[in-house]
C-alpha cells in the first residue's frame, strides 16, 4: 500500500541502521524522547530499538490524550452520567481507564448509565438530534489533532439550535506539555525530541521553533512508520553531534511549517486557553488546555452541569505518572503483566492503544528492567 509499505522496507532499515551506527559518537549517550505513543508502538512493533546502537535510547513521553487525562476528569464524566442522567458519548479507549474506587465508564455503563461509544463528533450530533428530550454530552479529548472536529460540531450544533448538545472539553496542547517536561522541578535528562506527527499536521512545525530555540533541544517531526522513526533518529543524532538545536521535518509528506491554517482559525474561533489544566504525570500545566469561548458557553457541559474540579489519586503502585514524563519505563512497574494487563488495566498507559505499557505488553518487552 502506497505510503505504508515503502516505509517498512527491510533493506532501507538496514541501511539506516548502518548510517546511525556510523554517525553516533561512541563516547556519548543519546536520549531521544518520543512524545507520541504512535512512535512508541512503532519502535516496539518493528524492533527499532534493537536496530539502534546501545548508546541510543528512546525515552517514552506523554503518549496520547487518553494516557495523560487525569483520573479526576474520568470521575467528572461518570458524575455526568450518574447524577445528571445525560447520554454520555465517548471514544472507546476511554471506557476502560480506571477512575476513583476501581470504577470506570465501562462499569458505570454496566451499572445502567447511558454511555455510548462513538467514532466521530457527527455520531454525537445524530444522537442529540434523535433524542431531543435528553441532554447529550460529548466527552471530548485529544491533542490538537481532534480539536478541529469538536469545534465543527459545536458550530454545527449552534447553527441547528441543538440545545440538548454540550461538550465536556478536555482538549490539550502539545508544545505546553513538552515545555513542562523540561521545566519540571526534577527534569528528566532528554537530549532531543521526536516531534508529534498527526498533531503537527494541524499546528505545523513552526509551533516548536521557540521551544527548540529557548531550550536548545533539537526536534524532528517524525512520521509513524519504522523508517520514519529511524530517519528521524538519524537526523536528531546529526543535530546533536553538530551542536544544532533546530526544528526539522522528516514527515514532510503530511506536515508543513504553517500547518493547517483553516483548522487553526476554527480552533481560535471556538476555544480559548485555560489558565491551567491537570495532566496525569505532569501535574498542573499553565496554558496547556482549551475551553469553550463565552460565545459558545451554552454548549459547555462544565458550566451547564456545574462540574467540580476533582484531584484524584492514581491506582496504588501504578507508575503511569512517572512513565508519562519519561522518568520510568513500563518494566519499572511491578504490576506490569501481573496485576495489570489489557484485560485488567490499572492505569491509562495499559488501556490506550498508544500507551507505553500496552506496547510493552503487546510486543513482549516485559522481562528487561530499565537500567
Ligand atoms: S503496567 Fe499498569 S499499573 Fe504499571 S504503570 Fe503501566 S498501566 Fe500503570
Amino acid at each position: 500500500m502506497k505510503y505504508i509499505s515503502e516505509f517498512r522496507q527491510h533493506d532501507l532499515a538496514r541501511q539506516l541502521a548502518r548510517a546511525i551506527a556510523q554517525t553516533v559518537d561512541p563516547d556519548r549517550h543519546y536520549r531521544l524522547m518520543e512524545f507520541c505513543g504512535g512512535h512508541t508502538h512503532a519502535i516496539f512493533r518493528y524492533g527499532v530499538q534493537d536496530l539502534m546502537p546501545p548508546n541510543v535510547e528512546f525515552i517514552h513521553g506523554p503518549g496520547c490524550p487518553v494516557c495523560v487525562l487525569p483520573t479526576g476528569r474520568i470521575d467528572n464524566a461518570i458524575q455526568l452520567a450518574e447524577r445528571h442522567e445525560v447520554i454520555l458519548c465517548t471514544y472507546a479507549d476511554l471506557m476502560r481507564v480506571p477512575a476513583t474506587g476501581r470504577n470506570s465508564l465501562l462499569k458505570a455503563k454496566a451499572g445502567g448509565c447511558d454511555i455510548r461509544m462513538v467514532y466521530s463528533t457527527q455520531d454525537v450530533l445524530k444522537i442529540a438530534r434523535d433524542n431531543p428530550d435528553r441532554p447529550v454530552v460529548f466527552f471530548a479529548i485529544g491533542f490538537e489533532t481532534t480539536t478541529p472536529p469538536t469545534a465543527v460540531a459545536i458550530k454545527q450544533a449552534q447553527a441547528e439550535r441543538l440545545a440538548n448538545f454540550s461538550v465536556f472539553c478536555n482538549h490539550v496542547l502539545t508544545p505546553a506539555a513538552m515545555l513542562a517536561i523540561l521545566d519540571a522541578p526534577q527534569p528528566v535528562s532528554i537530549d532531543a525530541f521526536l516531534g508529534p506527527s498527526h498533531v503537527s499536521t494541524i499546528i505545523g512545525s513552526q509551533a516548536y521553533e521557540p521551544f527548540a530555540e529557548h531550550h536548545a533541544k533539537p526536534i524532528v517531526i517524525a512520521g509513524f512508520e519504522p523508517l520514519d522513526v529511524m530517519q528521524s533518529a538519524l537526523m536528531l543524532i546529526r543535530q546533536l553531534n553538530e551542536g544544532r538545536h533546530e526544528v526539522e521535518n522528516e514527515y514532510s509528506r503530511a506536515v508543513t511549517r504553517q500547518g493547517n491554517v483553516k483548522a487553526q482559525a476554527l480552533m481560535r474561533e471556538v476555544f480559548e486557553l485555560r489558565p491551567q489544566f491537570e495532566w496525569r504525570g505532569l501535574g498542573l500545566i499553565p496554558d496547556s488546555a482549551l475551553k469553550l469561548k463565552p460565545d459558545y458557553a451554552d454548549f459547555d457541559a462544565e458550566q451547564r452541569f456545574g462540574l467540580p474540579a476533582i484531584r484524584a489519586a492514581d491506582v496504588k503502585g501504578c507508575e503511569c505518572p512517572a512513565i508519562l514524563r519519561g522518568a520510568k519505563k513500563p518494566q519499572d512497574c511491578k504490576l506490569l503483566g501481573t496485576v495489570c494487563t489489557p484485560e485488567n488495566p490499572m492505569g491509562s498507559c495499559m488501556v490506550s492503544s498508544e500507551g507505553a505499557c500496552a506496547a510493552y505488553w503487546s510486543y513482549g518487552r516485559l522481562s528487561r528492567r530499565s537500567g
